[in-house]
């Protein structure tokens, strides 16, 4: 409900923000003061193997907690925060928190599961971007395996800059997925060509696939395609059981999405590193 009301208040606000330079420079200025005062956090959300209902990964989703409009969804903000080049320190802060989070669950004694962490574009192509992920390994004490960088393919993307990005981040043992695969252009050419783990399909793709006959082919394909090459595979969006039981059978071995959980504080997330998720196995969906 906060969720809600803080989305729709800031929707105005941000249409507001769109017409003027002033209000930009306000927005601007309410981002800036949101890092300074810690107005953000991070939720989480469960990334579950379906056969044995485990979590083996969790994504770090921001949230702004606005001091009058409540919690603030990062569609409302980021895209903002990456034309205004906010993202840069955004991001930064996104990324310290997340191993700081992940390195304390696991000296809590959780077992170890790799955070995935949004990386912009221009995050991404930033001047020693090695340098700077890998000091931030070093200050939270986090062993880089257990790190995951999503980056979402772009039409604009200088592919060779890409490429010695992505080879870097390879060298300090970080594992890089595509987020919301199947929505970019090259997504073939960039396959062949990157060093990458990981496929995250696209919620647009799970989201029809018991009703539209296309997109169960898409999906199917995509789930093996990564067989063949080899890559890892999650499907985003996955929001009831028909849905879980056909990527199952089409050997799709992660999901994300509703049905299990959807991004929560990390309170709720020990919750459920404790007690297993409510619907935990695909046996027990299935019954
Ligand atoms: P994303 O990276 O593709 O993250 C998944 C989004 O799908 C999340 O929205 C999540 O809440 C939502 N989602 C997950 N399961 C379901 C489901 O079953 N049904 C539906 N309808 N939605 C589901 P969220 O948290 O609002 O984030 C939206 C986008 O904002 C993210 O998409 C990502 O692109 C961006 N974002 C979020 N946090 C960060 C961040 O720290 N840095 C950057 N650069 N971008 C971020
Ligand atoms: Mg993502
Ligand atoms: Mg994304
Ligand atoms: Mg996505």
């Amino acid at each position: 409900k906060a969720k809600e009301k803080g989305r729709n208040d800031f929707q105005m606000f941000n249409a507001d923000m769109k017409s003027t330079s002033i209000n930009r420079l306000k927005l601007e200025n309410e981002l800036r003061r949101a890092l300074a005062n810690e107005e953000f956090v991070l939720y989480y959300q469960p990334q579950v193997e379906i056969e044995s209902g485990r979590i083996v990964g969790v994504e770090a989703l921001i949230r702004w907690i606005h001091p009058e409009r409540g919690l603030v969804s990062p569609n409302h903000f980021i895209p903002f925060a990456e034309e205004s080049g906010l993202i840069v320190p955004i991001g930064e802060w996104v990324l310290r928190s997340a191993c700081k989070q992940n390195k304390a669950w696991q000296n809590q004694g959780y077992e170890p599961i790799p955070i995935s962490v949004n990386l912009s574009m221009r995050q991404f192509f930033q001047h020693n971007l090695k340098g700077k992920i890998s000091h931030v390994l070093e200050q939270t004490g986090l062993e880089p395996q257990y790190l995951e960088l999503e980056i979402t393919e772009s039409m604009t993307m200088d592919v060779d800059h890409a490429i010695q990005s992505l080879l870097e981040l390879k060298e300090l043992g970080v594992n890089v997925s595509i987020d919301d695969f199947g929505t970019g252009y090259s997504s073939l050419y960039y396959l062949k060509k990157f060093p990458i783990d990981k496929l995250k399909i696209d919620r647009s793709f799970v989201r029809d696939i018991m009703v539209d006959p296309n997109d169960a082919a898409i999906v199917a394909t995509i789930i093996a395609m990564t067989h063949h090459l080899n890559l890892k595979v999650i499907a985003e969006g996955v929001e009831n059981e028909d849905q879980l039981n056909f990527l199952y059978q089409n050997r799709c071995n992660e999901v994300q999405g509703y049905w299990y959980s959807p991004p929560v504080d990390g309170n709720e997330l020990e919750y459920m590193l404790n007690h297993g998720i409510p619907v935990a196995s695909i046996a027990a969906a299935g019954e």
